[in-house]
């Protein structure tokens, strides 16, 4: 998977050129997709400088933002179903199907093991549950980052309202 510096590094570089009828001074520029930000004049090192600092800054935001949805271009790149993005109820079928051999395993274990699960059992069926939760959130247009935002600002709500134990969606 592709770390935040990586793609950081992708999506800046810093451009310095010699100022032209100057000794000493360079222009500074980062080059990004978006476009060429010419700063300002100053030297080599200062350019360098600034651009390894934005590209820092970059790197820390894309890592908060992006495993989720770089796991869900993933999972989307595994996907083998009809009407890939115009197939929700696929998916769904899928997470209840996955979610019913998660189920199984954790029967299974109770039944032959004193309840014990094998943790590599349940990551290879959490997994296929993930895996079918990110294809919903891709066939409902979501990023997973947007539904896990959502559920975390929903639960965050009601521990301040004190409304965590209870019942109801919209409490
Ligand atoms: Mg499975």
């Amino acid at each position: 998977m592709t770390s935040g510096q990586e793609l950081s590094n992708k999506i800046i570089e810093v451009v310095c050129v010699p100022a032209e009828n100057s000794g000493t001074e360079w222009w500074i520029g980062l080059n990004t997709h978006n476009g060429f930000w010419d700063t300002s004049c100053g030297s080599q090192k200062i350019a360098e400088t600034c651009a390894n600092r934005a590209r820092d800054e970059l790197a820390t935001i894309i890592d908060k933002l992006l495993p989720m949805n770089t796991y869900q271009d993933l999972a989307k790149q595994t996907a083998v179903y009809p009407d890939i993005g115009r197939n929700l109820i696929y998916t769904i079928l899928g997470l209840v199907g996955e979610s019913g051999e998660l189920a199984e395993k954790m029967k299974k274990a109770i039944r032959d093991n004193g309840g014990n699960v094998d943790t590599e059992t349940m990551v290879k069926e959490l997994g296929d549950v993930l895996w079918y939760v990110a294809m919903i959130a891709s066939e409902l247009g979501l990023t997973l980052q947007e539904v896990a935002q959502k559920n975390v600002d929903k639960l965050r709500d009601r521990r301040k309202r004190n409304v965590l134990h209870g019942s109801g969606d919209n409490r």
